[in-house]
């Protein structure tokens, strides 16, 4: 068997736990046929992925070396897995049903292949990955918590978050820095956000780039001047989803009176 050496600028930390691997594709639900794994590496969830009846499995991987590898150990499936960067990747040529996306991410880029899949949220259905702990704590603090932030509201504004476990990093090759977790995000209700979604996003943004200050202040430039609200008053970390919401509609409203 030739060994794949994990290359660190990949984000390469390989697997080495089968009760781990399988307790991961375990926890992705048989709400999708087509479910898509992020950077199967040498394809330790993979194997329990391609084997599932419930599935149709195709896996992306951005290092050719994992690629070749996973092609002749897995002859059978070479066509489902493909050479390409998640990042770029034309989602919709691939998928024009909804699907699961599952991985062990690269957790360097692991902010941008969630907003990739917020920009995607009407296609992805389910998300289950292993991501850097603290990030996981981030995408599933309620409000008013200290960890309470952007990604946070972006992802449960459209998915319902669930902080599955913890795993340390010693099963790991080689051992990351940092502790891991794995989350499931079902996609949720929420169609219409009642207010323009730019809008939305450069509030949200805004307000927690200075999260210590109240919303009057952090997002002086994006209110017209008479424009008042209770909302103002607080501090971003203090809205809930739906009082995000509910704020830029509001404001959307103020705005287009102010252009009248
Ligand atoms: N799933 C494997 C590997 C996890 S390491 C395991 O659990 O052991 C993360 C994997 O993501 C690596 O194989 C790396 O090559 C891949 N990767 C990194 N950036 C990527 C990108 N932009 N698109 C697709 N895969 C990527």
């Amino acid at each position: 068997m030739s060994i794949v050496k994990a290359k660190k600028s990949l984000g390469q930390h390989f697997l080495r736990d089968q009760n781990i691997a399988r307790k991961i594709t375990e926890s992705l639900l048989p709400m999708t046929y087509e479910v898509l794994e992020i950077g199967p590496g040498m394809g330790i969830l993979t194997r329990h992925l391609l084997t599932n009846p419930d599935f149709s499995v195709h896996a992306i991987d951005i290092d050719r070396e994992s690629i070749e590898y996973l092609h002749a150990e897995l002859p059978e499936d070479r066509e489902r897995i493909l050479y390409g960067d998640f990042l770029k990747m034309d989602i919709t040529e691939l998928y024009k049903e909804p699907f699961s996306i599952i991985g062990n991410l690269p957790y360097n880029i692991s902010s941008q292949i969630f907003f990739r899949i917020i920009e995607n949220r009407h296609l992805v259905k389910q998300v289950v990955c292993m991501i850097q702990k603290e990030v996981a704590e981030r995408i599933a603090a309620p409000h008013g918590n200290k960890s309470y932030g952007i990604l946070s509201v972006f992802l449960q504004t459209f998915y319902d978050i669930e902080y599955l476990f913890t795993v340390g990093e010693k099963v790991f090759d080689p051992p990351p820095k940092v502790k891991s977790a794995v989350i499931r995000l079902t996609r949720n209700e929420r169609q219409e956000l009642g207010c323009d979604e730019k809008l939305f996003f450069n509030v949200v943004k805004t307000g927690f780039n200075q999260r210590r200050k109240t919303l009057r202040n952090s997002i002086r430039g994006l209110i017209p001047p008479e424009y008042e609200s209770d909302f103002l008053n607080m501090r971003p970390e203090q809205l809930n989803i739906d009082s995000f919401l509910q704020f830029c509609t509001e404001l959307q409203e103020s705005r287009k009176i102010r252009k009248e």
